[in-house]
């Protein structure tokens, strides 16, 4: 339901859990963020529940930090609002997280496929079949926007998708189709939302992602293709707010 990203020099958590309650207005049922530390690890934390529920479990048992990481918040369409069906989902092993709004209509068919080639679910979710398929195509290419292209093109629906890999520190590429998603730009770091609630609180920067389109954010760079690859220019504007 919500969604944000960033990668910078300050402490994702902080920038992650700021996000998630200014998206709290729309509603959902589960929370969950993956950061990659500074020692390049994946980690990542997520409950069923109120944002309370994953930032009280924070406090008490702090999650590494670091400079990469996504956030999330759940409306549960397929699968109950527990903490194995809250996102992010695994895939690569666990080295790779993804976070997806929306619905994965042909789900079912692509859980077949990834069951018939060994892949071990561990979620009710539409969403799984997305982390899983990604991981596969990250070992197979090493390159996760390549990986998100290869995957998003198999995918019917709805989505925005998030997705780090420990492999690749320092990048969070996303991609949509019929369902939102915002660049937020900054000074060297980038943020990516659902909304740009998610992000206003540290820029009124921002820049469109067309339907249908890829981007791929890092520290000091922002690049938006087309499920082809192709580049596409997009448009930065002032973020009008009063918050
Ligand atoms: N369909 C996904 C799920 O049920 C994502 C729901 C959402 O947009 O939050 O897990």
């Amino acid at each position: 339901c919500g969604i944000v990203g960033y990668v910078g020099p300050n402490s994702s958590l902080d920038v992650l859990i700021a996000g998630l309650s200014r998206l709290e207005y729309r509603g959902y049922d589960s929370a969950g963020v993956a950061v990659i530390d500074s020692d390049g690890h994946l980690g990542t934390r997520k409950h069923a529940g109120k944002l309370k529920v994953l930032t009280s479990d924070l406090e008490a048992t702090p999650l590494s930090d670091g400079q990469t990481g996504i956030g999330h918040t759940r409306w549960a369409t397929h699968g109950g609002p527990n903490d194995s069906n809250a996102h992010p989902h695994l895939g690569d092993g666990g080295k790779l997280a993804l976070i997806h709004n929306g619905i994965i209509e042909n789900f079912s068919a692509l859980k077949q496929e990834l069951v018939d080639l060994g892949e071990v679910f561990e979620s009710e979710t539409d969403t799984e079949v997305a982390a899983l398929l990604v991981g596969r195509e990250y070992r197979a290419t090493g390159d996760l926007t390549e990986s998100m292209r290869r995957v998003v093109a198999r995918l019917e629906g709805a989505f925005t998708l998030l997705i780090v890999h420990e492999d690749s520190p320092g990048v969070v590429v996303g991609a949509r189709r019929n369902s939102p998603l915002v660049i937020g730009l900054g000074d060297g770091e980038n943020f990516l939302g659902s909304d740009v609630a998610a992000f206003v609180g540290f820029t009124r920067r921002a820049m469109e992602i067309g339907q249908d389109q890829i981007v791929t954010i890092r520290p000091d760079s922002v690049l938006v293709t087309d499920f082809d690859g192709a580049p596409v220019e997009a448009f930065e504007y002032e973020v009008a707010w009063d918050a």
